[in-house]
C-alpha cells in the first residue's frame, strides 16, 4: 500500500496570490493532466463565504463551467486526447477557525478554485500548442503561471489574456 498526499491537501489556499492562477501541466506516457488553482477572486471577484442567493449562483455558475474543460483551455484535436478524469472543487480555507487569537487573520477569508482533468491522447506529441479561453470565459482573471513537465523536462510559462496560449512544441 502506498499513501500520497496530493498538492491540493497539503496546499494552503491563504498563500494564494490574486491575479494569478497556477497551473501544473503532467505529461507522462500518452497521458496529460491539467491541474488549476484559481484564486476565487479572479474568478467570481469574491473570496468571502458565499451567503446571497446571488453570490452562491456566482459560485455555482463557475464550478458549472470549470465543467466543461473547453472553457477554460483546448488541446489540438489531432492529439486525440480523451478526458478519463476529473475534479472540480472550491476551497475554502476553514484555517482561521484554529486561530481565534489572531483575530486580524480571521478576518481575511480565502479560497480558490480547484479543477483537474485528465487525459489519454491516441497521439499525444501532436500537442504542440495549448489555449486558453479561461482569459475569455472569466473576466476578473489574471494571469496564468503555467509549470509543465514531461519526461523531456520541466518549463514554466507566464500566460495572460493578449496571448492566451502556450507553445509546448517539443516539450513532449
Ligand atoms: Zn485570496
Amino acid at each position: 500500500m502506498t499513501f500520497t498526499i496530493s498538492a491540493e491537501e497539503t496546499r494552503q489556499v491563504d498563500k494564494h496570490e490574486h491575479g494569478v492562477g497556477e497551473l501544473n501541466i503532467a505529461v507522462e506516457g500518452s497521458t496529460i493532466e491539467f491541474e488549476f488553482m484559481i484564486p476565487g477572486a479572479d474568478i467570481v471577484g469574491f473570496e468571502y463565504v458565499a451567503k446571497s442567493d446571488e453570490d452562491i449562483a456566482k459560485i455555482n455558475q463557475a464550478l458549472k463551467t470549470f465543467d466543461d474543460y473547453t472553457n477554460i483551455f483546448t488541446i489540438p484535436s489531432n492529439s486525440l486526447c480523451e478526458l478519463n478524469g476529473q475534479k472540480v472543487a472550491l476551497k475554502e480555507d476553514d484555517e482561521h477557525d484554529e486561530h481565534d487569537d489572531h483575530d486580524e487573520h480571521a478576518e481575511e477569508n480565502h479560497n480558490e478554485f480547484y479543477a483537474k482533468y485528465s487525459f489519454e491522447c491516441g497521439n499525444i506529441n501532436a500537442i504542440k500548442e495549448v489555449n486558453f479561453p479561461y482569459f475569455a470565459t472569466f473576466t476578473n482573471s489574471g494571469e496564468l503561471e503555467v509549470q509543465f513537465i514531461s519526461n523531456m523536462g520541466s518549463t514554466s510559462f507566464e500566460v495572460e489574456g493578449d496571448e492566451p496560449s502556450i507553445n509546448t512544441d517539443g516539450k513532449i
